[in-house]
């Protein structure tokens, strides 16, 4: 129950420098210089000198009971097993339905993110769809952000992309003051995680609601801003706004030959643009299918995408595109878990929880997994997986 990181160089994701790091039971009890290890009691002693010690990665957007689907049925994803996230360096998982919200049912989305939880991950999901009206579980999406726990937002809802519903700004607007009302009184963020296309009104819709309303513009979690060049200038606007925006790390060649950013290069760029890391956020969108449309909207590429893409794309941002690694860390850490309301997530820093991961030093290599106390993964094994698995 009690662990203690000796001698690591510690990323907040703000870098503090060599510290050792001492967690009792969930929650991080102390962090110093040199901490003694207690004689009184067992303690886990893990050297942690060849490593920089970080928070666990927040993923804002999985499809961990599957999506997919646009090419029939055989085309549909599988669910998505604890260790594809925890052996991946991600300790918090937000779950969400996709494109197909008639076979992917929001009680199946429950069931699953009750089953990782079970197994000591922390998971959420967002209720709704990308159509407009969305499905939720309860009729009522007040009712299901505050009387289901695991439910922290609504999303993906799907704007300006042809497998939406293309809602109104009315639609947009009550969704979302629905949403953000439950949020407060349920102490949760009540966020309205947006699926953006690449249709040319880009992230108009979502303007339109903040010019109309007294919508803060924060409310939003627009993901998959870079699609398209177009679609990542438009991102910059809505950062600079005052906005978060998030950007897809999992990708294939096909899609990238298309015109998608590679998120590790649309996230250096964003800094280099002078957008703040409080403003740009990474998700895998991990088991989402990653289909390849022609000019003429027919389906000519499917693949699946994969959590482990995240981490990926934080190491590649700093080792490859020069991006300094806590703000390369902020992004897939410390963001997304103050968007998503998750106050104890997303960083180091005595009473936050026990949520670390152990890189190896030069290689960023991942070494160590802890969720709330609990390791899972060290020295590159799998120390936990799901039922199945
Ligand atoms: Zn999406």
């Amino acid at each position: 129950m009690i662990t203690l990181f000796k001698g690591g160089d510690v990323y907040a994701p703000e870098f503090l420098g060599r510290q050792d790091v001492l967690v009792a039971g969930s929650q991080i009890l102390a962090m110093a210089p040199e901490i003694k290890q207690p004689s009184e009691f067992p303690v886990k002693v893990v050297d942690a000198s060849d490593c920089i010690i970080c928070p666990g990665l927040v993923d804002s957007l999985v499809h961990v009971a599957g999506g997919g689907g646009e090419g029939g049925f055989t085309t549909r994803t599988p669910e998505m097993q604890l260790s594809q996230a925890t052996a991946r360096g991600i300790t918090t998982v937000v779950g969400a339905l996709g494109t197909d919200a008639t076979t992917r049912t929001l009680t199946n989305l429950i069931a699953k993110t009750k089953e990782l939880r079970a197994l000591g991950l922390n998971a959420h999901f967002y209720t709704g769809s990308y159509q407009v009206p969305v499905k939720t579980l309860t009729q009522s999406i007040e009712d299901d952000i505050i009387l289901i726990e695991e439910c922290i937002g609504v999303g993906e809802v799907a704007i300006s992309d042809h497998r939406g519903s293309h809602p109104t700004t009315q639609e947009l607007m009550r969704l979302t003051s629905q949403a953000r009302t439950a949020g407060m009184l349920s102490g949760k963020s009540g966020v309205v995680s947006v699926h953006v296309g690449d249709g040319e009104t880009y992230l108009d819709p979502l303007h339109q609601v903040v010019a109309e309303s007294e919508i803060p513009i924060r409310q939003f979690y627009p993901t998959h801003i870079n699609r398209t060049e177009a679609l990542f200038e438009a991102g910059l606007t809505f950062a600079r706004s005052g906005g978060v925006i998030d950007f897809t790390t999992s990708t294939t060649e096909q899609i990238l030959a298309q015109g998608e950013i590679d998120s590790a290069e649309a996230l250096a760029r964003a800094v280099r643009e002078g957008i703040s890391a409080e403003h740009l956020s990474l998700s895998s969108d991990g088991n989402a299918s990653l289909p390849v449309f022609d000019k003429a909207g027919v389906l000519t590429d499917l693949q699946l995408a994969d959590p482990k893409s995240l981490l990926d794309a934080v190491v590649r941002a700093h080792k490859e595109h020069r991006v300094a690694l806590p703000l390369a860390l902020t992004a897939a850490t410390a963001t997304p878990a103050k968007q998503l309301g998750l106050e104890a997530k997303g960083n180091l820093a005595v009473g936050s929880d026990a949520d670390i991961i152990l890189l190896e030093k030069e290689s960023l290599k991942l070494n160590t997994v802890m969720v709330n106390g609990a390791l899972f993964f060290a020295q590159g094994e799998v120390l936990k997986k799901g039922v199945f698995e």
